[in-house]
């Protein structure tokens, strides 16, 4: 049987996390015969981490055969030791009365200690997601402050956009999203992030002419998959935390397995791919192959979607801005 491998999970006691440990120790994230050992990180504080072996005491009682070790911390820098994959989620929320930039210098000051840690700790193949928002200026943060990590172990999750959209487009013809390939999500995870289904097929037909309808792409559907997380809130009265934690699976089991030549949207940083400056942490469609990502190039960019690159790729550049001056 295999070698368990070690899988950290930062705010391990939060809603996100709740719905994500689950998954996977059941191994819908790394196969049903890869053992996990798993490192759960929350803040010291007293009432966290009595809520977190709480979540542990379920795990347990779930009886799971893959599940190899399960260990708590509070500290970033042992939680990351020697692991090989890291989901962080744990994020500083918006507070009452606390501003954009405020949110920003909280949240540089966690991912700098993070990223401090996995570069001192982490395996050196580590596998890098967050999901913790801003997740993409986070994920830079991080890479950032892991100078002696390769670059491309930091990923952003915007695969909660690419999956909310794959569910619009099926809603709207009427196809099953299995058949719906090749769609790509650009830029921040965030409302001003860019689904672009131009390319996008059903069975192997393209679903533009399917579609055929520019005011539902520009009123329609990018406005609700932008705003779907609100809408949830909303809704529910609490966040989507059910279907971010199934995106993290998806990533990670997608950038782990492999995609076998599908397309999938992760964010990670650019080489200058597309005209999007080096290291900024964007939204790509990829594929992924042997626990590597490649980004998917030379797609013709049209006026409409340059628009709405430039336009996600200037909110990410001022969260980047306003972070500077701390890393
Ligand atoms: P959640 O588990 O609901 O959310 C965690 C983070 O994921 C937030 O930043 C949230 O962003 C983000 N997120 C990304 N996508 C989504 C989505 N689709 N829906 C909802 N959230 C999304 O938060 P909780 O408050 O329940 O739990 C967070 C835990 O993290 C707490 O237990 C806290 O103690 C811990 N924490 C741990 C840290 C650490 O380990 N060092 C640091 C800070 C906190 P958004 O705010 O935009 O909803």
């Amino acid at each position: 049987s295999k070698k368990p491998v070690r899988v950290a999970v930062t705010g391990a006691a939060g809603q996100i996390g709740y719905a994500l440990l689950f998954r996977i120790t059941s191994g819908e994230m790394l196969g049903k015969d890869q053992p996990v050992i798993l490192q759960l990180l929350e803040i010291p504080d007293e009432k966290a981490q009595k809520a977190l072996k709480g979540v542990m005491m379920e795990l347990e009682d779930c009886a799971f055969p893959l599940l190899a070790g399960m260990e708590a911390h509070g500290d970033a820098n042992t939680a990351f030791k020697d692991t090989d994959y890291a989901l962080l989620v744990g994020a500083r929320p918006r507070g009452p009365g606390m501003e954009r930039k405020d949110l920003l210098a909280a949240n540089a000051q966690i991912f700098t200690a993070q990223g401090k840690a996995l570069n001192a700790v982490a395996s050196r193949n580590v596998r890098v997601l967050v999901v913790g928002n801003p997740a993409n200026t986070n994920a830079y943060i991080a890479m950032k402050s892991a100078p002696d990590l390769s670059r491309k172990n930091f990923t952003a999750m915007l695969r909660l956009d690419h999956n909310r959209a794959l569910s619009q487009i099926a809603a709207k013809t009427g196809k099953p999203v299995s058949s719906i390939e090749k769609l790509a999500v650009w830029g921040n995870h965030s409302p001003t992030m860019y689904a672009d289904y131009r390319f996008a097929t059903i069975e192997g037909q393209p679903v533009k002419p399917l579609i055929n309808d520019e005011e539902w792409n520009k009123n329609v559907f990018l406005p609700t998959v932008g705003k779907r997380g609100a809408a949830i809130i909303e809704a529910r009265g609490l966040s989507s935390a059910a279907s971010a934690a199934n995106a993290a699976i998806d990533h990670m089991r997608d950038w782990a397995l492999g995609t076998k030549g599908k397309w999938v949207t992760m964010g990670v940083p650019s080489n200058g791919e597309y005209g999007i400056p080096k290291d900024v942490m964007f939204g790509y469609p990829v594929t992924t192959e042997n626990g590597e990502y490649k980004i998917v190039e030379g797609l013709e960019i049209d006026a409409f979607s340059q628009e709405r690159i430039n336009l996600t790729l200037k909110e990410l550049q001022e969260e980047q801005d306003g972070v500077k001056h701390l890393l």
